[in-house]
Parts: C-alpha cells; structure tokens; sequence
C-alpha cells in the first residue's frame, strides 16, 4: 500500500487529532504516504485534499475537535455524492481509508467501498460511546469529565439554595454520558433512554431522599432529539413534589477542550491500529478496545449490533444514591 487517506466525520470528538497524529507519523515511518480529507466525506466528494508531513500534526496532541475538520454530508448519502467520492480516490490514487466517526460514518463508507476497491478501517470516533466493538470511543473520557466538572460546581450552588438542579448532558439516544458521569459525579437519579423511568419514579425518589434528610439533589438526564427536554421535567417534577429545581443543559461545551489522557492514548493506539491494519491487508473492520486487547470488529457489526450499557455501574448507580 503506497498512499492512504484520512478523514474525520459526523461529530467531532476530543482525541481525533491524537489520532490523526498517530496515523500520520506510523504511516510515514512505515514509507506510506498519508493524504488529509477536509470536512469528512464533503472533502472526498469536492476533492479537498492535501498530502500530511509530520509538521502538519505537530503541536495538536493536546488539542480538540478536528484539524481536519468533519461535517455532516447528505449529498455522501446519495448514489451520485458516493460516486463522485470514489472517483476522487480514484483519480488521487488512494488505496486505503482511514475513518474516524461513528456508525453513520462507516455505513456510508461501507457502501462507498461496495463499488471500488479501496480498504476502508474505521476507528470509534465520538463523545457518545455508542459505538459496537469498543468498550470506548475517543472522544468519551473527555464529555464525562466536562460532565463531571459542571456538576460538581453545580452541587455547591444546589445545596446552598437547597434545590434539585437537572443536569442535560449529550448521549444521543444512548445512556453512556449520562451513567458514568452520572456514577463520577454522585447523581441521584438518573434519566436515560435505557430506563423507562416515568416522572413519578423520578419524584418519588426525590421524595425518599429528602425525607432521609437530603436537602438537594441532582439529576442527570440524556437530550433527547430536543435539548432542553429537562426543563420540562423540572417543571412537572416541582409541580408534584413542590420542591424548586433549576436546569443546567451542558451542550456543545462537552464536545470541546483538550483531550483527557485516555483519549490521547485511545487516539493514538488506534490510529497506529489503523494504519497497521491497512498495511497488513485488513479492510471492512472497526478496530477497537474490548477488555483492553485490540479487537476488529466487522463494519457492518457496529450499525447492526447494539452496544449495551455495563449492567454493573448500572446496578450500583441505583444503589449509591
Ligand atoms: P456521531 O456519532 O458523532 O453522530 P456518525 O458518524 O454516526 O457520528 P452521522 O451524521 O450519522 O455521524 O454520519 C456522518 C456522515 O456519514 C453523514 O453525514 C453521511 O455523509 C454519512 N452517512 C451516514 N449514514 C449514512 C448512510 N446510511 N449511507 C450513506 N452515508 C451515510
């Protein structure tokens, strides 16, 4: 293999550089030249690419988001856009592809590869952790630890005012966020999609808590396709208990800042992954981390297959309240 590709896609996530860096500086040692795609699959279908050098990767292990950029491209999700993109790899002369993103991400590149023969290695890219076939994606440690940080200021002002404060943190549709940082930052209770728990249920153990003397409360919630879901939540939880309740969404803020320790090793170990699978002849598969040994993962596994919240934190976060 002389010459790769790499792009970051859907949402961006603390570590992917640590990984571009990685990817860049083992495909170079290893004689195989390494072409950077700007904005995800919009730079394969505008041909917006350039060669990477070691220079280009200096100085942004410790930095967020994507010197490569990302974006979310409807036009890639069209027989024409995917079209255009592999004559693009084409024309460049590209023969593997690294992507670093989410299920949405390898699906499409998956079906990119159906129609030219290019290796496709995917690497779990995204603050949710809803990725099959990793125990954690890159970019994860990073939004628990933003979690965490807000909650514990927020704690300080809930107990002086006495109040039950909702703290709104991303996930989509998956509890991961919300349950570690939830356990992390000593929650109360917990609202995540995984649980259907209704507004009574959050009530009444409001209602126990206080009555065992708590004179505050947290709760974490997971956004739904809305943000500011929890607002409604506080509303009817005072409306019932008549406790007063105030709302943090965190938003975008966990998207962003330096990358934790852990995700600078995840990105690293897994873009020297990467690369060394396309070097070895690999292609369709995710690498991950699963129980701390590298494992690949079958594309088509991580949009098909379910990856489940640890039934253990899940059983100790109802009891430590
Ligand atoms: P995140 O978990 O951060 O949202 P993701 O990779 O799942 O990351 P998506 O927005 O789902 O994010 O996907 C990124 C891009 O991948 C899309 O904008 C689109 O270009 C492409 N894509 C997603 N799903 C498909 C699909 N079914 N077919 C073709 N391309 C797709």
């Amino acid at each position: 293999m002389k010459r790769i590709g790499i792009l970051t896609s859907g949402g961006d996530a603390p570590g992917m550089n640590a990984c571009i860096r990685a990817a860049v500086r083992v495909a170079l040692s290893s004689g195989i030249e390494i072409m950077g795609i700007r904005r995800g699959y919009m730079g394969l279908i505008t041909n917006d690419i350039l060669p990477l050098t070691r220079d280009e990767v200096s100085n942004i292990i410790h930095t967020g988001g994507s010197i490569l950029e990302s974006s979310r491209c409807p036009e890639f999700e069209t027989d024409e856009g995917r079209q255009k993109a592999a004559t693009t790899l084409r024309n460049q002369g590209i023969e593997g592809l690294i992507l670093i993103g989410g299920d949405g991400t390898f699906r499409g590149g998956a079906k990119m590869a159906e129609k030219i023969p290019v290796g496709i290695i995917g690497v779990p890219g995204t603050i949710d952790n809803d990725v099959y076939g990793t125990d954690f994606t890159i970019g994860f440690d990073t939004a628990v630890n933003c979690a965490i940080q807000a909650i514990d200021r927020i704690r300080d002002t809930a107990r002086t005012f006495e109040r039950v404060f909702f703290v709104e943190v991303m996930g989509h549709h998956t509890g991961f966020i919300a349950l570690h940082a939830g356990m992390a930052g000593g929650a109360d209770s917990l609202v995540i999609p995984e649980d259907r728990v209704g507004i009574e249920d959050i009530c009444s153990r409001l209602q126990e808590g206080h009555r065992l003397g708590k004179k505050s409360a947290i709760v974490v919630v997971t956004e739904t396709e809305n943000p500011g879901y929890s607002y409604q939540i506080a509303q009817e939880v005072t409306r019932i208990t008549g406790f007063e309740s105030r709302v943090c969404v965190l938003g975008h803020v966990q998207r962003g800042g330096n990358p934790t320790a852990a995700d600078r090793v995840l990105g690293t170990v897994l873009g020297a992954s990467a690369v060394q699978a396309l070097a070895d002849g690999k292609k369709g598969v995710m690498v991950g981390i699963v129980g701390g040994k590298q494992k690949y993962t079958p594309l088509e596994d991580t949009w098909e297959k379910e990856k489940e919240l640890n039934p253990r934190l899940r059983q100790l976060v109802q009891l430590l309240w």
